[in-house]
């Protein structure tokens, strides 16, 4: 994946009429001058009126180019703490961290470091009536909601525990939830159980960083959409959370159908209760995060009769050298399992922005099932 430079953003920006970076206040370059004389590694600085990512950050430093976009607020205080924050991450030379709790620590002690480069630098009165201790409860609130967005987005992966909690947060401000709402939903603790399972309905597209979307995007399940109700995000929500804990290498258990480039691979799995939905959850996920580095294309087909319970699902997921199928079969046990394949369905739409869902005659999913393995 290419990644492009802050200035690279900033004029492909631009070019679509969007001018969101600023002249830097005199008070960030004096800072940015002290940095690097203070021999901190750094690339480019960017003052911004809106973010350059989709997500509630005040500002971001890159490993790799040592560039810093900070977000202008209408405190200019609060621009200089987001600076300095920013700056004691370059100074850290913070490690990609590889749990969620790394990702936390680092933060404190970098929110330590930047009121010591604070005072060195005389802006230590930049953080007047925002106490050290205040941040750190901040930043303790977010490591307890980061775990908890983790389990609703079946990861432990602080990547996609980030992009989870991002997307819960714009959930809860398109449903107009207040602070307190997304807290108890978070918790699984709201007095009202359409808010506990609806936390589930976050978009999943943030969990990797780069798709293709040349099938295009969304779609129903037409006549065969179940019904959605607090049941099935319920269903979904404990589902997911086991599925966070499953170990199983999904990618060992996957049959070659064809060693021809590229690779075809498939991977059949049988859903008839709700114990084998955390399974099927896990398989399915799997699939859509592999390959971090690479663009993934993804389908979702759900063949069946409207007047039948059978069903037949089908994920197939292809990066350059690989299309692997993932098959599900569906059959319900009881009348009651049949939730089971609203909570599938449910997890399925959270994937809409980034995959094409559609819907196929058994028929025409038998086919091609025996196409694949015939
Ligand atoms: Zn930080």
């Amino acid at each position: 994946m290419i990644e492009m430079t802050l200035q690279e953003r900033v004029a492909a920006e631009r070019a679509t009429g969007h001018n969101i970076a600023m002249e830097p206040p005199q008070e960030c370059r004096m800072l940015w001058q002290r940095a690097r004389a203070a021999g901190i590694p750094l690339g480019r600085l960017a003052i911004l009126r809106r973010p350059l990512t989709a997500a509630r950050i005040g500002g971001a430093w890159n490993r790799s180019t040592g560039d810093i976009w900070v977000l202008q607020s209408d405190d200019p205080a609060e621009t200089l703490r987001r600076l300095l924050h920013e700056l004691a991450h370059a100074e850290r030379q913070s490690l990609r961290p590889a749990t969620i709790d790394e990702d936390w620590d680092e933060e404190a002690a970098t929110e330590h470091r930047a009121r010591e480069l604070a005072q060195r630098w005389d802006v230590g009165a930049s953080f007047d009536g925002m106490p050290l201790s205040q941040s750190l409860a901040q930043i303790e609130t977010l490591r307890e909601r980061h775990h908890l967005a983790a389990d609703l987005a079946a990861t432990r992966e602080p990547f996609q525990a980030r992009a989870a909690y991002d997307a819960i947060c714009n959930l809860a401000h398109s449903r107009g939830w207040g602070e307190a709402t997304l807290e108890a939903a978070l918790y699984d603790a709201d007095e009202d159980d359409a808010v506990n399972a609806a936390i589930v309905d976050f978009s999943r597209a943030g969990l990797r960083a780069s798709w293709r979307v040349g099938h295009g995007i969304g779609g129903s399940f037409g006549p065969l959409a179940c019904q959605q109700d607090t049941r099935s995000g319920a269903i979904l929500r404990s589902a997911l959370r086991q599925a966070t804990y499953l170990t199983t290498d999904w990618f060992s258990r996957r049959l070659v159908i064809s060693t021809d480039a590229p690779r075809r691979l498939s991977l059949l799995l049988t859903l008839s209760e709700a114990a084998e939905l955390p399974a099927v959850l896990s398989a399915a996920q799997a699939l859509l995060l592999a390959h971090p580095d690479q663009s993934l294309l993804a389908t979702w087909r759900c063949y069946g009769e409207p007047s039948e319970a059978v069903r037949t699902y089908q994920l197939s997921v292809s990066v350059d050298q690989e299309t692997t199928h993932l098959w599900v079969l569906l059959r319900p046990r009881r009348p009651r399992d049949r939730i089971v394949e609203a909570a599938l369905q449910r997890f399925i739409l959270t994937w809409a922005e980034v995959t094409a869902i559609r819907n196929e005659s058994f028929a025409e999913g038998l086919l091609t099932l025996w196409a694949q393995h015939g």
